[in-house]
C-alpha cells in the first residue's frame, strides 16, 4: 500500500523468518530502496533485526535469472512453457501423472503456492507435492493435529509480552527470530519475565537465561516426561480442565513414567545436573503464564513429532494454553510456512487445512471442478527424492528452494536429476546448486523476486500480511502464480486457471477455506472471500480465523488466541494427551564417527544466501563455513582456533574452519547450514546428513548425524 499519493513508501513484509516483520520500503527510482521497520505492523512495531535492515543491500540485479532458459540456451517465454505443457503431458501419459512431482518452498507467496498445488493435486493428478516447509517445522504441524485436531498455533506473539516464564526449547530465537527475542528481554525488563533455555548448544539465547539446561541431543522427550510426571504427582493437574476438555491423560502418564519415572532418570537421560531439573520443574510447575516457544531443535528430529506433543502434554495437564500469556508456541522458520499450510502445499495434506476424508475430497473437486482430483497423500520431501534418485519420478518442477544444499544426501539426489525427463526450476538467481542440475530437458523460468511481487505470506502467531512490489520486474521475470497458470491453461484447464491477478488468486483461496460460522474449523477466511482488488491492496495483518460473520458491520477481525472455550477442533471437541515414544537417537555414534553433528542458522544469514550473501555487511558476521568444537575435543585432535579441520560422515565431507568453543559440549559438534558450492566447494550440509525421518510427521533429522573430525595437514 503507497501511503499517500505523494510518498513513494510501501509497506510490504520482511521475506526472512517466520516473524514476519512489517516494512516500510522507500526505492530511491533507480533499483535501490531504503528500508525501515513498520511501527504499525503488530509483528514488529518498528523493530527490524540485521537481515531486516540490510534488505536494502541485497536487491541488486546481480546473478538474477533474467530470461527462460531451455538445456542452456536462452529461449521466449512461449517455448519455455510450451516445452513444460508438453513434457507435462507426455510424462503423464507414459508414466502416469503420479511421476510427476512438485517441490515448493516456504519463499513463495500464498498464491504462488495455491495456484501449484491446485494445478498438481486438481488437474495434472499428482499426489506428490511437498516443500521446504517438511524441513522447517512439519513436526509442530504432525503434533498440533494429534493433540488439537488441526494445525493451529494457540496463541500470538503478544502472549511473549505478558508471560512471566518463557522456556525456549531447541531455539536460538535470539538469532533466529530476533525481533521476537526482543520482545522477550523487554518482557523481562518490565514484568521480570524468567527464561529457561533447553538446548544441547549454549547459544546466544542460552547465554541469556534465567535457567539453561544443555540436555544431550535427542533426550528432550525425557524431560518433558518428568515434567508431566512431575506436575500429576505434585497437585498442579488442573483437574477441571483435564476431565472437560481432554482426553488420554492416563495413557501419556503411564508411558512418561515409564520413561522418567524419577529425577535421577531424567538427569541420567539429559546429562544435566538433578538440581537444575527440579529447578525447572519447579519454575514451570510454580507459573500460570508460561509460554514454550519450541522451533527446529524440536521439529528438525527423527522424534520432532513425539517431542512437540511431549511439550504440548505439559500445557494441558495445567490448562494452560488459549489465555494471556500461556501456551505452547511453534516458531516457523520461514515467512511463509504458514501460507503452504494453510494451502495444502504439504504431501500429507489437499487444501484450505483440508485432508483426504472423502468429504473433503468431494468438496474441493467440486469447488475447482477439478475431475482428476487426487485422493491420497502424495510422498513428503525425503522419499519424494529417493523416487527422484530411483528414477520413479520422471519430472520434477522445483520453485524457490535449493534443495541440493539443503535436502538430506543431496548428492544422491543430483545423480538423480539425471535421470529426469522434464526438470523445471523457478528461480531468482541465475545460478545455484539447484539450477546448476541436470536432466534430459532442463528448463529455467525466472522468477519475481521480493519486492518486485505482490501477494500474502502468513507468519508464526497466524497473522496475514501482504508483500507488495516496489521494484520494476527485472528482464522476463514473472510471478509464479501466473507462470503456473499458464501452464494450466496449456494443459487445457483454461477456466479453472483463468487468474487476472494475485487478488483473485486469493479470493479463491479464501473461498475454499470459508465454511458456515459453525465453529469446527480453525482456518477460516471466509470474510475475505469477496475482498476486492482495492480491498486488498490495502489489507492489514490480520489473523485467522477469519470467518464471515468475525467482525462488527462486517469488518473482518481475526482471533489472537484460540481454544481458551476449551473446543478443540477433535470430532468430540476434547484435546489429546499424547504417549510418546521413548526418547533416542536415529542413527549412533560409533569408532568411525564418534561426534554428534548439529546443524543451524547463524545470526546473519538466511538459507542458502541467495540474498544474504549479496551484502558485505552480512557476510562480514561470519564469513566461511565452520565447525564448533568443544576445548576438550579440540586439545585431543590437535585442531586450533582458525586453523581447517575435515568433517566427515557416512556420506561425504567437508572442509571447515575450526571455531573451538565450549557453547557444545564435548562429543558434538555444530555446522551452519548456508554455504553452497558457489561459496565453499565442500560444505553443503544437505551432502553429509542422512536426515532419517520422522515416522509421524516426515520430518528429517538434521541435528544429529554421527561424524569424524580430524586435522587438515595442509593448511
Ligand atoms: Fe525479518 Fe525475521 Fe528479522 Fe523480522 S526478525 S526483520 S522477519 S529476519
Amino acid at each position: 500500500m503507497t501511503l499517500s499519493v505523494a510518498d513513494p513508501t510501501v509497506r510490504t513484509t520482511c521475506p526472512y523468518c517466520g516473524v514476519g516483520c512489517g516494512v516500510l520500503a522507500t526505492p530511491d527510482g533507480s533499483g535501490g530502496v531504503a528500508i525501515a521497520g513498520d511501527t504499525e505492523h503488530p509483528a514488529n512495531f518498528g523493530r527490524l533485526c540485521s537481515k531486516g535492515s540490510a534488505l536494502g543491500e541485497t536487491v541488486s540485479l546481480e546473478n538474477r535469472l533474467l530470461h527462460p532458459h531451455v538445456d542452456g540456451a536462452r529461449v521466449s517465454w512461449d517455448a519455455a512453457l510450451g516445452t513444460v505443457a508438453d513434457k507435462l503431458r507426455a510424462v503423464a501419459e507414459t508414466h502416469g501423472p503420479d511421476a510427476i512431482a512438485f517441490y515448493l518452498s516456504g519463499q513463495l507467496l500464498t498464491e504462488d503456492y495455491y495456484v501449484a498445488n491446485k494445478l498438481a493435486k486438481g488437474f495434472i493428478g499428482t499426489p506428490h507435492v511437498d516443500t521446504n516447509s517438511r524441513l522447517c517445522m512439519s513436526s509442530a504441524v504432525a503434533a498440533h493435529r494429534r493433540a488439537f485436531g488441526s494445525d493451529t498455533v494457540p496463541g500470538c506473539y503478544e502472549d511473549l509480552d505478558e508471560a512471566d516464564l518463557i522456556v525456549m526449547v531447541g531455539s536460538n530465537t535470539a538469532w533466529c527470530h530476533p525481533i521476537l527475542f526482543r520482545r522477550m528481554a523487554d518482557a523481562k525488563a518490565r514484568r521480570g519475565t524468567k527464561f529457561v533455555v533447553i538446548d544441547p548448544r549454549r547459544t546466544q539465547t542460552g547465554q541469556e537465561a534465567d535457567l539453561f539446561l544443555g540436555i544431550r541431543p535427542g533426550s528432550d522427550v525425557a524431560l518433558f516426561s518428568g515434567l508431566l510426571v512431575h506436575l500429576a504427582d505434585n497437585g498442579f493437574r488442573d483437574r477441571a480442565f483435564v476431565d472437560s476438555h481432554t482426553a488420554g491423560l492416563d495413557a501419556a502418564l503411564d508411558r512418561a513414567r515409564l520413561i522418567a519415572p524419577n529425577l535421577a532418570a531424567v538427569a541420567a537421560a539429559t546429562g544435566v545436573p538433578d538440581s537444575d531439573i527440579a529447578a525447572f520443574y519447579d519454575l514451570f510447575a510454580g507459573t500460570r503464564r508460561v509460554v514454550t516457544a519450541f522451533s527446529m531443535g524440536v521439529n528438525q528430529s527423527a522424534q520432532g513429532t513425539d517431542k512437540g506433543n511431549s511439550i504440548i502434554n505439559c500445557h494441558l495437564i495445567t490448562g494452560r494454553i488459549g489465555e494471556t500469556g500461556m501456551g505452547p508456541f511453534s516458531l516457523t522458520g520461514q515467512p511463509n510456512a504458514m501460507g503452504g499450510r494453510e494451502v495444502g502445499g504439504l504431501a500429507n495434506m489437499l487444501a484450505a487445512h483440508m485432508h483426504f476424508a472423502p468429504e473433503e475430497v468431494d468438496r474441493v473437486r467440486r469447488f475447482w471442478g477439478a475431475p482428476r482430483i487426487i485422493t491420497g497423500e502424495g510422498m513428503k520431501a525425503v522419499a519424494l527424492f529417493e523416487a527422484v534418485s530411483r528414477g520413479r519420478i520422471k519430472a520434477l518442477w522445483v520453485m524457490g528452494t535449493n534443495p541440493l544444499v539443503s535436502m538430506p544426501r543431496a548428492d544422491l539426489i543430483r545423480q538423480g536429476l539425471e535421470g529426469l525427463d522434464l526438470y523445471v526450476v523457478s528461480e531468482v538467481m541465475a545460478d545455484s546448486d539447484t539450477v546448476r542440475g541436470l536432466g534430459k530437458t532442463t528448463v529455467l523460468l525466472p522468477a519475481l523476486a521480493w519486492g518486485e511481487k505482490d501477494g500474502t505470506v502468513t507468519n508464526s502467531e497466524r497473522r496475514i500480511s501482504r508483500q507488495r512490489r516496489f521494484l520494476a520486474a527485472p528482464g522476463e521475470a514473472r510471478a509464479d502464480w501466473a507462470v503456473l497458470s499458464e501452464v494450466g491453461r496449456r494443459l487445457g484447464h483454461e477456466k479453472a486457471f483463468a487468474f487476472p491477478s494475485a487478488a483473485a488468486v486469493f479470493r479463491e483461496h479464501a473461498g475454499l477455506s470459508a465454511y458456515e460460522n459453525n465453529g469446527t474449523r480453525d482456518f477460516d477466511l471466509g470474510a475475505l472471500t469477496d475482498i476486492s482488488d482495492a480491498a486488498y491492496d490495502i489489507n492489514l495483518p490480520v489473523q485467522w480465523p477469519i470467518p464471515k460473520r468475525s467482525g462488527p458491520r462486517g469488518a473482518p477481525q481475526g482471533k489472537a488466541r484460540l481454544f481458551g472455550d476449551g473446543r478443540f477442533y477433535t470430532f468430540d471437541r476434547r484435546a489429546r494427551f499424547v504417549a510418546v515414544q521413548p526418547p533416542g537417537l536415529a542413527q549412533a555414534v560409533s569408532e568411525d564417527f564418534p561426534f554428534v553433528l548439529n546443524t543451524g542458522r547463524v545470526r546473519d544469514h538466511w538459507h542458502t544466501m541467495t540474498r544474504t550473501g549479496k551484502s558485505q555487511r552480512l557476510s562480514a558476521h561470519r564469513a566461511v563455513p565452520f565447525i564448533e568444537v568443544h576445548p576438550d575435543d579440540a586439545a585431543r585432535l590437535g585442531l586450533t582456533e582458525g586453523g581447517i579441520a575435515r568433517l566427515r560422515t557416512e556420506h561425504g565431507e567437508a572442509e571447515l574452519e575450526v571455531m573451538v568453543t565450549d557453547s557444545v559440549v564435548p562429543g558434538s559438534l555444530f555446522m551452519p547450514m548456508h554455504w553452497g558450492s558457489a561459496y565453499a566447494s565442500k560444505a553443503r550440509v544437505g551432502a553429509l546428513v542422512r536426515g532419517v525421518p520422522d515416522p509421524v510427521s516426515g520430518q528429517p533429522e538434521l541435528k544429529a548425524t554421527p561424524a569424524a573430525l580430524e586435522p587438515v595437514a595442509y593448511r
